[in-house]
Parts: structure tokens; C-alpha cells; sequence
């Protein structure tokens, strides 16, 4: 078998078979196929796509290439979920929802991911108050003893080939492919194993899916693969196309992310997100009957501040000095700008995306793989959208360690339109696919 064949295989539309699958995962992953045949094969899989036979196969080949995790749950419930998100802007979801499971009984492990472009990513979030997230091979299960709940980096030991084939993706226009989101975001959440996979797709202009039919047809795939493996999937689709909460960056989602858990949230749209998706998950787990029951025990463990100890228990044990982050002596910026309203109305923030592109001008993303992080850089919408403004008031605060450059304060501005009615909210859920 060589790789020649394979690219022509695909350049003229044929299937590969799960044999050549396995020799291009391994081979490209141990370094024996080169990058410019690599990325012939990938540009003609963009191109000409994989049935679903193939992006299992492939799928498979990249679980295998590394290693696997088996934890097991040990909280009251004995069921362990894998909550993932797609990455939004503002997507600060897994830090509030991972604590509620566990003060709920449930164990959660997962795999989670840096930030790159407009979206942000929960490993940066939980590094930039100390967190330790790398990759543990040998105390996972005591990590899930000790906390319920771990999330950690992928590392170059587990899914090693999706860590090398999406770096290569990502320089050769080749990441909008179906089959390949599917296998990479698969492949990661199928090296673990457990009761519940709870997918949360986003949708819109902060997401890489930006239409529903894109995001169906992304679920379909994965579906399909969860079924090939025998796992549960629960896929949301769920809308981005506004930033979820107020908070965009890093410390400062922590900061959003510990007031929601005290009970003390000021976004309606991130709140109902957060009570819609535990509540699903406590219904499909049959753990209680009815939304109604998991809406008052989601309150009950917000209430008691449960669902906060958790957290903050899981910080200690991932080396966190807590005392500091009790004292809110955690997130200092050195810089910040008012911006403030120039007009009346309804605030209508064109594109979610665009806003995460401001928090990455402020520091707090990345341009390019490997830039450094200002963990202290972020937004705050002291206007969430939809909601009304007069003339001269602030409507988003910019903050950084380094002066704030005009162009993010314009390309904020350029982002806001004023309305004179308020839009029609959108659903927070689109649509529900399972197996
Ligand atoms: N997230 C992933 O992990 N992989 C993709 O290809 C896209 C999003």
C-alpha cells in the first residue's frame, strides 16, 4: 500500500478501504508520510467527501492511534457524562455545567480544547487561575475520586493522529470538511469511554457551523459513528449567534462562571441556556421524570452553593489557591475602556464572531496556533443584545494589560446597530438529535 494510490483513489471520487484508513492514520501520524501528501489526500477528502462507512473507519483508525481512558464513576448517581461544546464566543458552558452534574451526583470526564480565532477554549479559561489540565494517563480515576469531574487537555498521547492532522488542516484551507470535523470531534470523545455523550453543536456566526442544515448534516455523521461504536449521543443544536453571557476572555468567564454558580447571574440568555441543557441531561438519564423536577433540584443545588463547592473543590485539587480566588484577587487588568453608546435602542450585535475577534485584538485569543495568552484581557457587555440603550451610556467594557488599540474599540463599534424594537428572541435550543 502507498499513499499515491490513496490520493488518487480519493482525488477520483472512489472509497478507501478501512485498511488504507488505518495505513494513512498511522503512517502520517508516525511520521512516515509527509505533510504535502497528507495534505493532497485531505484537500481531495474536502473536496470529494467520505461516506459514512469511511468517516468510521477513520474515525476508528484515529482512536486507536493513541491512548484510550476508562473511568469509571463513582458518585451517587454512577453515570458518567462527557459534556462537550463546539466552542462559541463567551462559551464559558463546561465550567458552570460540569460543577452542577457533579453537585447533581453525576461524574463528568472530558476531553477539552485550546482557543484559536474567534472561539475560546475552556483549557485556556481553566489555566488562567492555575489550573493544571494536562494530560494524566495514570491518575484520572483518582482525579474523578477526588472531584467528580476531570477535564483535560489532549495532549500528544491520546488521539495523537487528530492533534497532527488538524494542525495540518488548519494551514490547508482543508477544516470546513463534514467527515472530518466529525472524525476529529468524535475520535476525542470516543478515547474516553462512559454512559452519556451530551454534544452541544453550536450554531450561527460565533461557530464554525453557521447554518442549521450544516450543523444537521455535521450531527447525522456523528450520530452514525456513535452508533457504529455503541454509545449514546445527544446532540443540541444550539444558537450562537450572539456571544453567550456577558463575559468574553478568560479570567473574566471564570468570574462569570463562579457568580452563576453563587446563584448571581445578570445574563438572562447564558441562565436559561444552562437550566435547559442539566435539565435535558437529568430527563435522557432518566434520573428525574419531568423538566419541572430537574429545574427545582438544579435550583436547590445552586441555592446551597453545591454546585460552587464543587468547583472550587475541583480547583484545589488541580493545585489552585482558592483563597485567592475567593478574594477575587485573581483577574487584574491593567487597562480598560468605556465604550459607550452613540445612539438609542435596541443593541443589535451583528456578528458573534466579530466580537470574539475584538477579545483576540485585546490579548485574550489567538491569531495563530502557538501566541501567547493575556489572561486578563476580555470584554465585559454591560449591554447584552436586545437590550435598550440610551445615547452616551456604556454599553461594553474592554479590558487588557496592554493599552487598548483602537481597533478593537472600532471594530466593536462597527459591530452594533441600534433598533427601535427589540428582536424577536431566538430559541436558546434549535433542535435535539439522538441515538
Ligand atoms: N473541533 C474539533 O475538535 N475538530 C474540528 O475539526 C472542528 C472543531
Amino acid at each position: 500500500m502507498n499513499i499515491l494510490e490513496l490520493i488518487e483513489k480519493k482525488k477520483n471520487k472512489l472509497m478507501l478501504s478501512e485498511e488504507e484508513w488505518i495505513f494513512f492514520v498511522n503512517e502520517f501520524t508516525n511520521g512516515n508520510i509527509p505533510d504535502y501528501q497528507a495534505a493532497a489526500l485531505l484537500m481531495a477528502i474536502r473536496i470529494n467527501g467520505c461516506n459514512d462507512e469511511e468517516t468510521y473507519w477513520l474515525t476508528k483508525a484515529m482512536v486507536n492511534s493513541g491512548d484510550t481512558m476508562h473511568p469509571v464513576a463513582t458518585n451517587d448517581l454512577h453515570i458518567l457524562i462527557d459534556k462537550h461544546s463546539s466552542g462559541g464566543v463567551g462559551d464559558k458552558v463546561s465550567l458552570i455545567l460540569s460543577p452542577i452534574l457533579v453537585a447533581l451526583g453525576y461524574d463528568v470526564a472530558k476531553l477539552s480544547g485550546r482557543g484559536l480565532s474567534f472561539t475560546g477554549g475552556t483549557i485556556d479559561k481553566l489555566e488562567s487561575v492555575g489550573v493544571d489540565a494536562s494530560y494524566d494517563p495514570i491518575h484520572y480515576q483518582q482525579q474523578l475520586n477526588e472531584s467528580h469531574m476531570f477535564l483535560m487537555i489532549q495532549g500528544s498521547q491520546i488521539v495523537p493522529a487528530d492533534k497532527k492532522i488538524y494542525a495540518l488542516r488548519d494551514v490547508t484551507g482543508t477544516v470546513d470538511s463534514w467527515p472530518l470535523i466529525a472524525s476529529s470531534i468524535m475520535s476525542k470523545k470516543l478515547a474516553i469511554t462512559g454512559d452519556y455523550i451530551f454534544l452541544d453543536l453550536k450554531v450561527g456566526s460565533g461557530a464554525f457551523c453557521k447554518t442549521i442544515d450544516e450543523a444537521k448534516l455535521l450531527a447525522e455523521k456523528m450520530l452514525y459513528i456513535a452508533d457504529r461504536f455503541n454509545r449514546k449521543l445527544v446532540i443540541e443544536l444550539t444558537n450562537m449567534s450572539t456571544p453567550l453571557g456577558r463575559c468574553i476572555g478568560n479570567r473574566i468567564e471564570i468570574k462569570e462562571a463562579l457568580e452563576f454558580l453563587q446563584n448571581n447571574s445578570n445574563s438572562d440568555n447564558l441562565h436559561d441556556l444552562i437550566y435547559q441543557l442539566v435539565s435535558n441531561i437529568m430527563v435522557e438519564t432518566k434520573v428525574v421524570g419531568s423538566i419541572q423536577t430537574a429545574v427545582y433540584k438544579i435550583d436547590e443545588v445552586l441555592h446551597s452553593l453545591k454546585a460552587y463547592h464543587a468547583f472550587m473543590n475541583y480547583l484545589k485539587n488541580q493545585g489552585v489557591d482558592t483563597t485567592q480566588i475567593q478574594n477575587n484577587q485573581y483577574w487584574h487588568p491593567k487597562f480598560q475602556y468605556e465604550i459607550k453608546a452613540n445612539n438609542f435602542g435596541y443593541i443589535h450585535y451583528l456578528r458573534a464572531d466579530e466580537i470574539g475577534l475584538v477579545s483576540v485584538e485585546l490579548g485574550a485569543g489567538r491569531k495563530k496556533k502557538d501566541d501567547p495568552i493575556d489572561f486578563d484581557a476580555g470584554i465585559y457587555l454591560n449591554k447584552e443584545n436586545n437590550e435598550y440603550t440610551v445615547l452616551g451610556e456604556t454599553i461594553a467594557t474592554l479590558y487588557s494589560d496592554s493599552p487598548i488599540p483602537e481597533v478593537a474599540i472600532q471594530r466593536f463599534l462597527n459591530n452594533v446597530e441600534y433598533k427601535k424594537q427589540p428582536s424577536k428572541p431566538s430559541k436558546n435550543i434549535l433542535m435535539t438529535l439522538k441515538n
